[in-house]
């Protein structure tokens, strides 16, 4: 079983755009292509686990998704950076509160993150859930993953901070990076 780096797709991996729709707004926070390269490197699982209420509000379409998420794929291979999956969830929410869970599929819900380790033979104790909100670290508390960093990009950058849901919080995906191989067993010092 491989360790995984569950990461949220918006303010996370890619520059914060309210309901991002058009691909031509799609850019890589600086650092991220690289972080996600050498977790490439490290056979460590990289999986995105994204919200997407913009398709449940009629506001993008599912090719339209696919059209978002394969530019961003090219804007990683740039930096020798992949993706190994991709789940997201197009419920549009009826509840405002980010630590509740309305379906099991969408964050703070694990279902994605459990159904990516069910898919793909992933050992949640040692993957880490990477985001820049509550309901991102709610998400991993819930699938049982081995930690939750927050990072300070994105809505990240006005986190109230510490919260109980929050073990770690990173600068940007590069520093997150780090704590993800020391999880995931790959260096000797412990978290
Ligand atoms: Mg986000």
């Amino acid at each position: 079983m491989r360790p995984a780096a569950f990461l949220d797709r918006d303010g996370t991996v890619i520059e914060l755009v309210h309901h991002l729709a058009d691909p031509a707004l799609v850019r890589l926070i600086p650092g991220a292509g690289a972080a996600i390269a050498e977790l490439n490197a490290q056979d460590i699982a990289v999986v995105i686990v994204t919200n997407q209420s913009v398709i449940g509000r009629g506001k993008l379409t599912e090719a339209g998704l696919v059209d978002i998420h394969d530019e961003m794929a090219r804007q990683l291979a740039a930096h020798g950076a992949h993706i190994d999956a991709i789940y997201h969830c197009p419920l549009a929410p009826k509840i405002k509160d980010p630590r509740v869970v309305e379906h099991p599929d969408r964050k703070p819900g694990p279902g994605m993150l459990l159904r990516a380790a069910d898919d793909m033979d992933l050992a949640l104790d040692r993957s880490v859930m990477v985001g820049d909100t509550i309901s991102d670290m709610l998400a991993g508390r819930n699938a049982g993953i081995g930690a939750t960093v927050l990072v300070k990009t994105g809505y990240g950058a006005r986190a109230t901070l510490p919260d109980p849901a929050i073990d770690q919080v990173a600068e940007d995906m590069a520093e997150a990076a780090q704590i993800i191989e020391r999880i995931a067993g790959l260096t000797k010092d412990s978290v």
